[in-house]
């Protein structure tokens, strides 16, 4: 019903803030967005939203925040790129009390439907040490052996969903997303990952006309992204799904990082001498998302390519550094 009261945690955030406003496009009018970053640093906030500054970590204030709600979306952690969650891995894993605090509450508030976002970085290190890689499917994440710290967190959180489903009767769905990007995120300070990394660097070198880029790793690595648009629908459709098991959902658009350099200058339209840092923090050497399952279930899979997607925000970005060199604030836009 469009007049339920939804919850979105982490409405801050990137991928929170884009559900919040297709919420609102769909007709929703009963949203409630919550954070815990002061309101300024939100990506996106809007009016007729009942928007809260919360901490979701602590018990009450999940009590607070899905109070009379219907449908709850739990985006809300501490995380960031390969350079923040392979130098916080404590803080990665705290994140583990948001999740246990917010399906303890949603269990005591009857909520009918928990979306919980996952993360291809649940899946086990030994099947993504090629950079050809063989797509992950959803089993491969056991016998465990997930990203240390940020994915221990994950695939923890994951199987609390199933218990609480199972034991409880709370309807959780799980996603385990691939490399989300878009406008509306972060893009510098340390938590951006490669696809905004990569666009700030590329109009920064333009914009000093320094022609070189630094680049984590030996740039071989792979990886898949997924526009934001594909990663909304998807939320979407599992949501409201009959499907328990955790689902991958992302692109299987396969790049080395090169290649994603590549596009970037390519839409700049400029040349770049590149520099590897071989110490850097640079990730498993490849990953990609197979889609056999999410095909097989929902008759669809994210096709946005990556082209189009990084056109996008490439010019978010753009419009971002060129605010920020004229001393003005982007954020919370609304
Ligand atoms: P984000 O960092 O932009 O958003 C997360 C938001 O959660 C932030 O605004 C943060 O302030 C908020 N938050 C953190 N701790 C909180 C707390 N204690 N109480 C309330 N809010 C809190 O990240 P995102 O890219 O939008 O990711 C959303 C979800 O998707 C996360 O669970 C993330 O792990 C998952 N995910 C994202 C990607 C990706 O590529 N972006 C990939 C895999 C999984």
């Amino acid at each position: 019903m469009k007049t339920d009261l939804i919850l979105v945690a982490g409405a801050g955030g990137f991928i929170g803030g884009h559900l919040v406003a297709d919420l609102r496009r769909k007709g929703f009018t009963r949203i409630r967005a919550v954070d815990c970053k002061p309101f300024d640093e939100w990506y996106q906030r809007f009016e007729g939203v009942e928007n809260l500054v919360l901490d979701l970590s602590v018990r009450e204030h999940c009590n607070t925040a899905t109070a009379g709600a219907s449908e709850v979306y739990n985006l809300a952690a501490d995380m960031g790129g390969m350079g923040f969650i392979e130098k916080n891995k404590a803080l990665c894993m705290l994140t583990v009390l948001i999740n246990t605090h917010m399906l303890m509450a949603a269990k005591e508030h009857g909520v009918k439907r928990f979306f919980y976002a996952s993360s291809a970085c649940v899946y086990n290190a030994d099947k993504q040490r090629d950079p050809n890689v063989t797509a992950l499917k959803e089993a491969d994440a056991y016998p465990a052996m997930p990203e240390d710290g940020y994915g221990w967190e994950k695939l923890f959180s994951e199987r609390m969903c199933r218990h609480f489903r199972e034991d409880f009767g709370v309807q959780a769905r799980v996603a385990r997303f691939h490399n989300v990007y878009g406008p509306h995120g972060t893009w510098d300070g340390g938590r951006e990952k490669a696809p905004a990394a990569v666009c700030r660097k590329v109009i920064h070198a333009k914009a000093t006309n320094d022609l070189t880029i630094n680049i984590w790793g030996d740039g071989n690595q792979t990886r898949s992204f997924m526009y934001i648009d594909d990663c909304l629908f998807g939320i979407d459709r599992i949501l409201h799904s009959d499907i328990v098991e955790p689902l991958n959902l992302g692109s299987s658009e396969l790049v080395s990082i090169n290649q994603l350099v590549d596009i970037v200058s390519d839409i700049a339209g400029v040349k770049l001498r590149r520099s590897y840092d071989l110490t850097a923090p640079k990730g498993v050497n490849g990953r990609n998302s197979d889609n056999t399952q999410i095909k097989k279930l929902l008759n669809w899979e994210p096709s946005i390519r990556l082209r189009d997607g990084l056109e996008r925000t490439y010019a978010w970005i753009h419009d971002q550094y060129v605010a920020r060199q004229k001393g003005q604030r982007q954020h919370a836009k609304s």
